[in-house]
């Protein structure tokens, strides 16, 4: 028999792209798949020839060998068996377990632990410099008493009698050979016969434990600490899961963060503003001067370059936003009073008239009436 040409099996035009190929192939495979066709010789070697065909097409290289070789590029593929072919899971994931397909099987084993979140708040200052702290998480360790194997002390796990110790329980489907997880061991392909009092079998026993955690300068709320293999405990003898701290950092009084740059706002007295002069802001490390110039108007913005949040991955700093406000005096006293009076009266008319009024508008509600009644 000669064997079809690879693009007619698949029922797609030798231009077809990635995707069509896919899910042509997956048609087919659905179609003529063993389970569904229960004894038909012909289906099962459709689904053969479908297999063979998807393994060379969906293979940028080898598609490009076929295509300018035919067989005989590819190496006729004899002996091709599809229950070997890797891309096979990938075709027919999201198609859930009914082949039996990626189920079972895959849960046996060693299992990594689990990840754990911890929400951490800190003040404004620790986010500012850095700070060195100890949590306590609930987690669930390896068990002292049993080393985490879960048999009693001078006792250990025998082989499981079900599965001889695989873990899986391999059944004949076609020409499939499925694994399932197997049920007397759950996978572990161990079983405990005196299991230990400690843990009563489990492994892992939940523990409090106490971690210290070094939060770098300029963190931010939102940004987490991965602390690898802090997570839960793995269970036969897979590897710890991760422990991530959240940060949370709680508001600063005076100071607002966005990005690295911080902004406070000064109140200051109108007469520094207009006689110009120095103030004295509190900073991350130390005070810091500015230098407010003669005349300056309330809602100005001074920039302190580099004195804002120090960056988290070590780059630099923000800068430090400084907004002033001229604050009026409360409360004068007749002498006070008497010195701005005297001070007013030498200032020329400072009245500012906003145009608030524009053409459209002066013609007002009158004007619109009058178009709509002549
Ligand atoms: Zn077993
Ligand atoms: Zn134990």
């Amino acid at each position: 028999m000669s064997k079809r040409d690879y693009y007619e099996i698949l029922e797609v035009s030798r231009t077809a792209n990635d995707q069509e190929i896919k899910s042509s192939y997956r048609k087919l495979a659905l179609k003529y798949h063993p389970d569904r066709n229960q004894g038909d010789k012909t289906a099962e070697d459709r689904f053969k020839e479908a297999a063979e065909a998807y393994a060379i097409l969906s293979d940028g290289d080898k598609r490009a060998r076929y295509d300018r070789f035919g067989h005989a590029g590819v190496g006729g593929a004899q002996g091709f068996d599809p229950s070997q072919f890797t891309g096979f899971e990938d075709i027919f994931s999201g198609l859930g377990d009914i082949f039996g397909f990626g189920g079972g099987g895959r849960r046996s084993g060693p299992q990594r632990g689990a990840d754990l979140r911890y929400d951490l708040e800190i003040k404004f200052e620790q986010s500012a410099k850095g700070v060195e702290t100890s949590i306590q998480i609930p987690r669930h360790e390896a068990c002292d008493t049993c080393k985490g194997n879960g048999a009693a002390p001078g006792t250990s796990p025998s082989t499981c009698p079900q599965c001889r110790g695989s873990g899986q329980l391999r059944y004949q489907q076609g020409f499939f050979t499925v694994a399932r997880t197997c049920g007397q061991c759950r996978g572990a392909g161990k079983v405990i016969t005196k299991p230990c009092q400690t843990c009563r079998g489990a492994g892992t026993i939940e523990q409090m434990r106490k971690l210290t955690v070094k939060i770098p300068a300029g963190i931010a709320t939102g940004q987490r600490l991965r602390l690898a293999g802090e997570g839960e405990a793995g269970t036969l003898g897979g590897s710890p899961g991760d422990l991530y701290v959240v940060i949370f950092v709680r508001e600063h009084e005076f100071f607002q963060r966005d990005g690295n740059d911080l902004h406070c706002t000064v109140p200051l007295a109108f007469t520094t503003l207009a006689l110009g002069g120095e103030i004295k802001v509190p900073g991350i490390d130390a005070a810091q001067t500015v230098k407010i110039p003669e005349s300056t108007q309330t809602g100005t913005t001074f920039r302190l370059r580099g004195k804002g949040m120090p960056d988290v991955s070590g780059r630099g700093h923000g800068d430090l936003l400084v907004t002033v406000q001229a604050l009026t005096p409360k409360k004068l006293n007749k002498e006070q009073k008497k010195l701005l009076e005297q001070l007013a009266a030498t200032l020329p008319e400072q009245t500012i008239t906003p145009s608030v009024r524009d053409e459209d508008e002066d013609r007002g509600i009158f004007g619109k009436v009058k178009d709509i009644f002549g």
